[in-house]
């Protein structure tokens, strides 16, 4: 089964005037079953905020996940770089039980003026002392580290990379950007069928873990060095990917996890669009 809901606070929220308290409910309203909270500027957020926001949350059967901050950069050769990274991590996930959340969505890495070979080894190798870190202090107990498929060629993030990621703990599942991946791939998924090969590769790498993902939608206007901007699904603009077609790959996969909707500004309207479309007879 797939939960559907949106990351952060939307437009329509802003003109309701609908706080992060009073978004379970309007989530509720709209069928909706999942929300993605964004630390993505900073953890500006204090535990016990963030246990009353979480509450709201449960009493609505609403489950959460969180986006790690932006500076995140496993890729990085300077180890004072790696632990301030490792910090943002750990305080992430500090936030995120305090909230009742379970996911920790991350961006692993950019390259900066390294190879993508070497930038990769990097990330792979700080991923698993970060794991062997978190594992000592019991710290991944019950929850999932989700290292994203990223937009741009500048950063660490191809669908074959964070397979590899996930191969290095059971508490690893990836977050799948299909927004992504098809701007990285410069609009290679168009299809029910290229979503399935990109779903067959965790499934044939990970086993069973491997039908359980976190995924982020949203339609991106890219370039020649990959994504550019989020759009909405009623943006008359000709860039993919298509819901319609992922929905159908999901199905036919019958894979497991959260879709969070990315649009710009119109996230609530476009998960339950998606929402809808899954559930339709
Ligand atoms: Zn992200």
């Amino acid at each position: 089964m797939i939960e559907f809901g949106p990351a952060g606070r939307c437009e329509l929220m802003d003109e309701q005037g609908i706080d992060i308290m009073k978004v379970p409910a309007f989530l509720n309203k709209l069928g909706l079953k999942t929300f993605e909270y964004p630390l993505t500027h900073g953890i500006n957020l204090h535990r016990d905020k963030a246990r009353e926001i979480g509450e709201e949350f449960k009493k609505y059967g609403i489950s959460l996940s969180v986006h790690a901050p932006y500076f995140i950069n496993l890729a990085t050769p300077e180890d004072e770089k790696a632990e301030k990274s490792f910090g943002y991590i750990i305080s992430s996930i500090g936030i995120m039980r305090a909230m009742g959340a379970d996911r920790l969505v991350f961006h692993p890495g950019s390259l900066t003026k390294q190879s993508r070979d070497v930038a990769f080894a990097n990330t792979k190798n700080r991923m698993r002392e970060l794991v062997d870190l978190l594992n000592s202090q019991g710290l991944l107990e019950g929850i999932y580290l989700c290292p994203e498929t990223m937009g741009k060629h500048g950063q660490i993030g191809t669908v074959s990379e964070v397979v590899e990621l996930c191969t290095l703990d059971e508490h690893i599942i990836p977050t799948l950007d299909f927004g992504h991946i098809n701007a990285f791939t410069l609009g290679s998924i168009k299809t029910s069928a290229d979503y399935e090969n990109i779903l067959n590769q965790f499934k044939n790498r990970l086993g069973e873990r491997g039908n359980l993902i976190h995924a982020h939608f949203s339609r991106i206007r890219f370039g020649e060095k990959g994504e550019i901007c989020h759009l909405n699904f009623d943006t008359e603009e000709d860039f993919g990917p298509d819901y319609v077609e992922l929905i159908k790959a999901l199905k036919k996969c019958g894979t497991d996890g959260r879709i969070i909707c990315e649009s710009h500004g119109h996230q609530t309207e476009d998960s339950k669009t998606m929402s809808d479309e899954y559930f339709k007879q």
